[in-house]
């Protein structure tokens, strides 16, 4: 499967599963994956690129709201082990969790140097007006962009709807509209149109220059707690009081702001206490966390939960596990958490 280094440029394609290769049941008319053989069938134009494309196929092909850590693993680890075979990586992905993934995979990967680009699609690929094909073509072509010998986007991105975007700072805005994805806080990092018009001055590179370097580890004891005016002290409680729980993902209104109500205010400082890393991430798709301009967010600041700036949930959900997984101290967390790691916070 892995082809030997040539001068021909290589890309990888990962199916793991998604619309982009599903099929409509004859009985219930529910979609599920097919074999993806079919895809490339359908797609007889990546054969007129001169490159070099192989596949690896995921086993089951997973709808990806069955994604979880392990997987995102199997796929880091397909990628680790074709690294130094191929100039670029096409992963095929559904679009239900794909602003996760390629979250996920953003933090994994030191010293990236070359693209690992997520696509999908919102019609599979074989119905007529599928938006598939255009979205599978010009992620192959960005996977293979080089400049002065060197990949012109060595970063995890989502491409989709004519737009690349970095992966940690996406999110998925609509579930009918091909336009699927967006990132408010951070311009596109590419556009195609007649051309394929790369925002270089956007694009991350990695900084140091070593080996990939690939973190498996993952904790799972986090969860996601929304606010909403009304939130009783009975859940609110029970929530911060799940056993084993080490990081919080607390979802806060505008600036990221919470009610004032005293017993809210204690139930944070006793988590805070206990070591649990609580994170503050706005509800609003633009703009940041500032804790302390208001007076609703001033005891969050004193208690010792963490900004998450202009992360969006999924970078913070992802992030949170993944330095959970790295048997770091409570207070390195909490500085890697409130810093950029691969260009998912604007300082
Ligand atoms: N439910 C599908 C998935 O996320 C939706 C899609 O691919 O667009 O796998």
């Amino acid at each position: 499967m892995a082809s030997e280094k040539s001068s021909i440029t290589s890309i990888l394609i990962i199916y793991t599963g998604g619309t982009i290769g599903m099929v409509q049941h004859l009985e219930s008319g529910t979609l599920a994956p097919v074999k993806f053989d079919q895809i490339l069938k359908e797609v007889p134009e990546l054969n007129k690129f001169n490159y070099n494309i192989q596949t690896v196929i995921f086993n089951p092909a997973l709808d990806s709201s069955n994604m979880n850590p392990s997987v995102w693993i199997k796929i880091a680890l397909t990628i680790k082990k074709n690294y130094n075979n191929y100039d670029g990586f096409v992963i095929l992905h559904g679009t239900d969790t794909m602003a996760y993934t390629a979250s996920a995979l953003s933090f994994m990967f030191e010293n990236l140097d070359k693209p690992i680009i997520f696509t999908g699609s919102q019609l599979p690929i074989g119905t007529i007006r599928t938006d598939g094909k255009e979205n599978l073509i010009t992620s192959v072509e960005i996977a293979a962009a080089k400049e002065g010998g060197k990949s012109k986007v060595p970063e995890v991105c989502i491409y989709f709807d004519f737009k690349l975007f970095r992966g940690n700072r996406t999110v998925k805005s609509d579930s009918e509209q091909f336009s699927a994805f967006h990132s408010v806080n951070y311009p596109a990092l590419a556009v195609a149109g007649v051309d394929i018009r790369y925002s270089s001055e956007f694009i991350y590179h990695s900084e140091n220059k070593g080996i990939l370097k690939v973190n498996t580890r993952f904790d799972d004891n986090v969860v996601i707690l929304k606010m909403f005016p009304g939130i009783s002290e009975r859940v609110f409680k029970s929530i911060l009081d799940i056993p084993g729980l080490k990081g919080i993902v607390l979802e806060t209104f505008g600036s990221g702001n919470v009610p004032t109500t005293q017993w809210l205010i204690n139930c944070i400082k006793r988590a805070i206490k206990k070591g649990i890393v609580v994170l503050n991430i706005t509800q609003c798709e633009g703009g940041r966390v500032l804790m302390g301009q208001y007076e609703t967010s001033l005891e969050l600041l004193n208690s010792g939960v963490v900004s998450g700036k202009d992360m969006t949930t999924e970078a913070a959900i992802t992030k949170l596990m993944f330095l959970l997984g790295q048997g770091l101290s409570t207070n390195e967390i909490k500085i890697y958490l409130n810093k950029s790691l691969r260009g998912e916070i604007s300082e």
